[in-house]
């Protein structure tokens, strides 16, 4: 069988790309990957871990000829890339990318997209702690979701064979508008991450409890959140720089929350905590029943 790209260019060679790159190997997607990356020791390391056919110094010399192009750099770096490819790129091609947040990449990529290039917006909710080349691996979006957000005048078949390629990596494919998913993601991703390194640091400033002390007694629970703030910082301020509204508003529906919470732990009001506690076990049963994640003790995580 054909693949279904003939050749296809990742912008960014990281944990998603060199995933990407990986499935996209295994299931024989594309004739050829080139790649490009910010450094030359990613570039080189994306080389030696036979990512890609080749790479190349610029984002412009690697989407040459390309009859698909995934963006897998940080949110920031979204629309100066598409001002550098956009130019080059190959009439009929399809442009996509895989950041946590939609409407921004949209803002940013869509002016540069020339006529007769199509571009779907996409996001896989699949990721890890890890970042770099070496973090890829084949299996990340095997059982996961992959959020596609295309714009309402976007060629159906564009759209068609982006949905074909995500499920032939593993993924299943659901389509939002680009204000859901920002929104939907604002309290599935964002808000945990922000939690996670709002209390990781905490507990490191706090004087009383001194850093060994956090560190030699980590209960589970604080070594969940520690595992969730190992997360890139670049990637993550990216996030909250460009999902501001849907962050603060899910932001203020959390801090709300625990102010009950904080009242009833005041109160002894068991009762109350008893049954919030309830609700959310709940939620963590549906999850597993769902199949995003193992009742394994250690999560069945990939690292
Ligand atoms: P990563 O492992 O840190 O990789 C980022 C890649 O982008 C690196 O190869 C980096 O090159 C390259 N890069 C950064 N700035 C660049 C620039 N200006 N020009 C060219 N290349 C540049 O990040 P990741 O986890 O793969 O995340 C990439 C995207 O996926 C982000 O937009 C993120 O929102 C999205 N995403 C992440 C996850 C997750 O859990 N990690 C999940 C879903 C979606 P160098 O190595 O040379 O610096």
């Amino acid at each position: 069988m054909d693949a279904p790209f003939e050749r296809v260019a990742l912008i960014g060679l990281g944990l998603i790309g060199a995933s990407l790159a990986h499935v996209m190997r295994r299931e024989k997607l594309a004739r050829q990957i080139t790649g490009h990356a910010k450094t030359a020791a990613t570039r080189a390391r994306a080389m030696e871990l036979g990512l890609c056919d080749s790479v190349h110094d610029t984002a412009a010399a690697a989407v040459d000829g390309a009859d698909l192009v995934v963006l897998c750099v940080p949110l920031s770096a979204c629309g100066p890339i598409a001002a550098e490819i956009g130019p080059g790129l190959a009439p009929g091609a399809i442009v996509t990318d895989v950041g946590s947040v939609k409407q921004a990449v949209i803002r940013d990529v869509a002016p540069h997209i020339p006529e007769g290039v199509d571009l779907v917006p996409g996001h896989p909710i699949a990721g890890t702690e890890y970042s770099g080349p070496d973090a890829g691996f084949a299996d990340l979006f095997h059982n996961r979701w992959c959020i596609l957000t295309p714009p309402e005048a976007c060629n159906p078949k564009a759209v068609e064979r982006l949905q074909a390629f995500w499920t032939a990596c593993g993924a299943h494919v659901d389509f939002m508008t680009p204000e859901h998913h920002d929104l939907v993601l604002a309290i599935t991703s964002h808000l945990p991450h922000l939690i996670a390194y709002n209390i990781v640091t905490t507990a490191a400033d706090l004087e009383k409890v001194t850093n060994s002390e956090v560190i030699k007694y980590s209960a589970g629970g604080f070594r969940d959140f520690t595992r969730i703030a190992a997360s890139d910082p670049v990637m993550w301020r990216d996030v909250f720089l460009n999902n501001r509204e849907a962050v603060l508003e899910m932001l203020g529906r959390f801090s709300e929350d625990l102010a009950a919470l904080q009242r009833a732990i005041r109160w002894g009001d068991g009762e109350a905590l008893f049954e919030l506690f309830t609700r959310a076990r709940e939620v963590r049963r549906g999850i597993i029943a769902a199949g995003q994640d193992t009742a394994a003790p250690d999560f069945g995580r990939p690292h």
